[in-house]
């Protein structure tokens, strides 16, 4: 009997033990292939040479030092690389989880608006439709009830707008353009009626993961939110753990919305699953701020600025850099959306395929043309994962699209390095599956 906690407690997952590409490999030698990257985390998939140099090399230099009082040039030059593809934001930590660094954003976000004298600024604005993570604080400004579960009545308060899900909630007759105006008045609404001096940041996923898969904003969303943040004196805060470092094709996903954030966190992909490591950046005036007023970051945790993980990072970065995979993301993300729409096509419950780069969402609906939320819920997710398993590949499936009770959904994130034969194959067998779980 095994000794360790899973997440499904009564029942043991399977015993992994190799992976080469794009394919992972049980103990008994079965084979499967990778349609999600675990979970958008296996960006170069497994066993690339130059990372697994990098291990050895870097393994005998330095494993840990304390950030306390030790800079490593790892830490330092990833920093720089990171920084200098933000478009404009001026400093980097990193930590070890997606959690963690956005709970440091929620902390240095009311320690900004402390340090400038505006204690009451506390109040956190999120989206519904949404996943920050799974400590209490992230949970907190996580428009997810499926993952807040019984935690509710532990987690500090906090405001949620609508989520821009063009699929389900633009008007009929309204323009995109309209869509985001009204999204972006509504949140001008909330901090009316909160006071812009009681709030202090505004949280959103550039690109919606898990929660509903791969939903982007419509064209000017962004711009007009940025507004409404400067008009309010409120910070906007990106979380793109799932969606930056390449994901969407570009190194962070709001370059194509034209804006820069005041802070944004990275993790998943940062170093494709090779190191536990995430990174939250953060603008120069809010760390002119902190640093001018009491000089101290109130936050301290013991893997900060890990030596080895930012190497493998930088690493990382650097291979996707060097092997131009932002522009193979986004051939391999039109492929995969084409060919899983061509595939699918006479099959009415696949209503939506969408997405940026290689950050797909497929949302199951009971027809196409009425949209209504497919009835599956949780069944059908475990049931599409099991016949995958069956069949040798893995997707990540979720239920709860729609509102976090009703809808169906399959969020596809393949590494980078998938070939156009092995997207064609995921695809092939995703289809399969589908057909086989049938209704
Ligand atoms: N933010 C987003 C958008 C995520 O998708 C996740 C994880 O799925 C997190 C935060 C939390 O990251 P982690 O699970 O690494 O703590």
């Amino acid at each position: 009997m095994s000794k360790v906690i899973y997440k499904n407690l009564n029942t043991s997952p399977i015993l992994a033990v190799n992976g080469a590409g794009v394919w992972l490999e049980d103990a008994s030698g079965k084979r499967y292939l990778d349609t999600c990257g675990g979970v958008a985390v296996s960006s170069l998939g497994h066993a690339h040479p130059r990372i697994v140099a990098a291990f050895e090399r870097e393994a005998k230099k330095l494993a840990w030092a304390h950030a306390g009082s030790f800079t490593t040039a790892a830490a330092e030059e990833l920093a720089e690389q990171l920084v200098g593809a933000s478009g404009g934001l001026a400093r980097a930590q990193f930590l070890s989880g997606g959690s963690e660094v956005m709970e440091l954003a929620m902390k240095i976000a009311y320690q900004y608006q402390c340090e400038r004298g505006l204690p009451t600024k506390s109040t956190f604005i999120s989206r519904r439709q949404s996943y920050h993570g799974s400590t209490l604080g992230t949970l907190s400004i996580s428009g997810n009830a499926q993952r807040q579960s019984v935690f509710g009545p532990l987690l500090p308060p906090a405001e949620f707008v609508s989520p821009c899900y063009a699929y389900r909630e633009l008007r009929v007759g309204e323009s995109e353009e309209q869509y985001a105006t009204r999204l972006a008045q509504e949140l001008d609404d909330k901090i009316n009626a909160l006071g812009s001096e009681n709030v202090a940041a505004f949280f959103a996923e550039t690109v919606v993961g898990s929660t509903n898969a791969a939903v982007p904003p419509v064209p000017g969303y962004f711009r007009k939110i940025k507004e409404v943040c400067e008009r309010h004196d409120v910070l906007l805060i990106l979380d793109e753990v799932m969606a930056g470092m390449g994901r969407t094709g570009q190194m962070y996903a709001y370059a194509d919305d034209g804006i820069v954030p005041d802070m944004v966190a990275v993790g998943k992909g940062l170093a494709a699953g090779y190191m536990p490591i995430s990174a939250l950046l953060i603008s120069d005036r809010v760390h002119s701020v902190m640093a001018q007023g009491s000089g101290v970051l109130g936050n301290g945790q013991t893997h900060v600025n890990h030596p080895l993980a930012c190497a493998i990072a930088l690493e990382v970065q650097k291979v996707i850099a060097e092997e131009n995979l932002l522009a193979t993301v986004r051939t391999r993300g039109e492929q995969l959306r084409s060919w899983l729409r061509e595939s699918l096509a006479d099959v009415d419950t696949v209503g939506d395929v969408r997405g940026r780069g290689l950050f797909v969402g497929l949302e199951f609906v009971e027809t196409r043309t009425g949209k209504e939320p497919f009835r599956g819920g949780g069944a059908y997710a475990a049931a599409l994962k099991q016949e995958a398993l069956k069949r040798g590949l893995l997707i990540y499936p979720g239920s709860g699209t729609v509102d976090g009770t009703h809808g169906n959904h399959v969020l596809f994130a393949p590494p980078f390095i998938s070939s156009e034969a092995e997207v064609a194959e995921m695809v092939e067998r995703f289809s399969a599956v589908v057909r086989a779980v049938g209704q």
